[in-house]
């Protein structure tokens, strides 16, 4: 099916995505008694089923970009586009948007400069750049790891600028590399926990933005309780819990459902663990009936 990482990336978000738009806020204990095992139509956004938001839409922008060259002007435009022409969208229409990424693309339209767009304030720490930033390792993945943490920075103040979402942002894409280069989940975890929490320190990072990756740097995740795992928009959230599914979860279909499954961010949390669990599973360990129902989905495998 997908020939290559980025192709791979693109289905293991978007599937991801999906299976999450019909159930989007609902809390924990509805999942209980209705548990997500399939992809599912109408629900939150009264959407067909296969239709993937803005996570995937805002990811094939920067995919694409990639592709072209990767020019932060170049992708400020196509979001935009995306909010105003519905480019890249699933069925032709947008129909979620989150609060920063709004803010910042209608600064991008007055015409500030793209990496100044995104909100920098500590409560603008929701997930909408950690949600589509996946591609952007196929772009760096060869370069330094200072170069790689300032284009993370660039891409990321897109829409979010504080350091505490970049910082997720350089952590899951790191994270993605490590799979990329060939290291087993749990060892790639483990590596993590020296190199990030090393450059982390080394860059003079304030120690109490560290602080909020304890978890993840400091302890093993994959041993905390689903009831310690939250699943809101909140950027340190969604990555904790989409690391916690893929270290708990023996293939793409588990990961993903257990993402939907914590409730709340629903879609994101399945997107942002799906981009990581088909590097680690691989395409062909997603349901052939999730693929065929997904939107716009030739377009995903040949991109
Ligand atoms: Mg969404």
């Amino acid at each position: 099916m997908a020939k290559n990482n980025l192709q791979k990336i693109l289905l293991g978000v978007a599937t991801g995505d999906a299976l999450g738009v019909s159930v989007e806020f609902k809390p924990r204990f509805y999942f209980k008694e209705n548990p997500v095992t399939e992809m599912q139509e109408f629900g939150t956004h009264d959407q067909p089923k296969g239709t993937w938001s803005d996570d995937t839409s805002l990811t094939l922008c920067l995919a694409e970009s990639i592709k072209e060259g990767l020019d932060l002007g170049e992708l400020a435009q196509k979001f935009i586009a995306w909010r105003n022409d519905n480019y890249w969208t699933a069925r032709g229409w947008v129909f979620d948007i989150g609060i920063g990424t709004r803010v910042a693309i209608e600064r991008l339209e007055e015409g500030i400069t793209p990496e100044l767009a995104g909100g920098t304030a500590e409560t603008e720490n929701g997930n909408g750049s950690l949600m589509r930033i996946l591609p952007l390792i196929i772009y760096i993945k060869d370069l330094e790891i200072n170069e790689r943490f300032e284009w993370t920075k660039k891409v990321s103040s897109l829409t979010h600028g504080h350091i505490r979402s970049i910082m997720a942002c350089f952590y899951y894409l790191e994270f993605a590399k490590k799979i990329m280069d060939g290291i087993e989940k749990f060892q790639a975890y483990k590596e993590l926990q020296t190199d990030i929490l090393d450059y982390f320190e080394s860059s003079k990072i304030d120690v109490q933005e560290i602080e909020k990756f304890k978890r993840l740097l400091e302890q093993d995740i994959s041993l905390v309780n689903e009831d310690d795992i939250k699943s809101s928009g909140y950027v340190i959230d969604t990555l904790e819990a989409s690391i916690w599914c893929l270290l708990t979860s023996s293939n793409y279909s588990e990961a993903v459902l257990k993402a939907v499954n914590l409730g709340s961010d629903t879609d994101t949390t399945g997107a942002v663990t799906g981009g990581l669990a088909v590097l680690v599973h691989g395409t062909n360990d997603i349901p052939k009936e999730w693929i065929e129902v997904l939107a716009r989905r030739d377009e995903l495998i040949n991109f």
